[in-house]
């Protein structure tokens, strides 16, 4: 039998606010994704040259998926598209675009200038699939963090069964949840989608949070103070 591949996975904390910006890559294609090239798009280049995902199998950056409009998020994702031959797709909520397309205004607050993002190619869509290489994505709309904050679910499956891990962007943490007190937020709204939309997944499933460690849907279903 063959030696079961697992998840080429990466993760590169990037950028004053530390996202955790995270390469997702099919072991068999080679196709891959990157969430939230948030900052530092030369430390994620670095990363990403010269990666076989398997003896032989290079990388093929298919996709630039955004959980959310903010800059810790975004920043980033011009630079990459370019550098990497410029064919990989944007993908964001369109209830983001206004935060997206206003990445320069976002950064002046901050006092960081930053250069028009490029367009994006591809609106995300609540319980949409995407597919790459063997890995699939669903898409699950949870705003109030932000208009267009998504969680993005990835189902595996391989010789070893079945496994599903949750990007959750900045709407749940490891014991916290995310702030709603920026543009478009709303805090009701985002208590019932995190009640709803996440933590009625299985227990079992890792979730990857947008900044700070993992964590699983049953841990913070029980121990995070803000929903007990
Ligand atoms: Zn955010
Ligand atoms: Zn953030």
């Amino acid at each position: 039998m063959s030696p079961v591949l697992e998840l080429y996975e990466r993760k590169f904390v990037v950028g004053p606010f530390q996202c955790n910006c995270r390469l997702l890559a099919c072991p068999t294609t080679g196709e891959a994704v990157l969430v939230d090239a948030g900052d530092e798009a030369g430390k994620i280049l670095k990363g990403l040259q010269g990666v076989e995902v398997a003896p032989g199998v290079p990388l093929q950056l298919k996709y630039l998926f955004h959980t959310h409009g903010h800059l810790d998020h975004i920043a980033a994702t011009r630079e990459v598209k370019k550098e990497t031959g410029g064919t990989a797709k944007i993908a964001l909520h369109k209830e983001d675009e206004p935060l997206y397309a206003n990445l320069k205004m976002q950064g002046q607050m901050f006092g960081i200038r930053y250069d028009d993002p490029a367009p994006v190619d591809l609106y995300f869509e609540h319980e949409q699939t995407l597919k790459v290489g063997k890995l699939k994505f669903t898409i699950v709309h949870t705003p109030g963090h932000s208009p267009g904050s998504v969680c993005i679910r990835l189902h595996e499956d391989s010789q070893a069964g079945s496994k599903e891990t949750l990007f959750s962007g900045d709407t749940l943490f490891q014991g916290s949840v995310g702030r709603t007190d920026l543009w478009g937020a709303n805090q009701e709204q985002m208590f019932k989608n995190i009640k709803t939309r996440i933590l009625t997944l299985d227990e079992d499933i890792r979730v990857c949070p947008g900044h700070g460690p993992d964590t699983r849907v049953g841990v913070e279903k029980r121990s995070n103070p803000f929903l007990t």
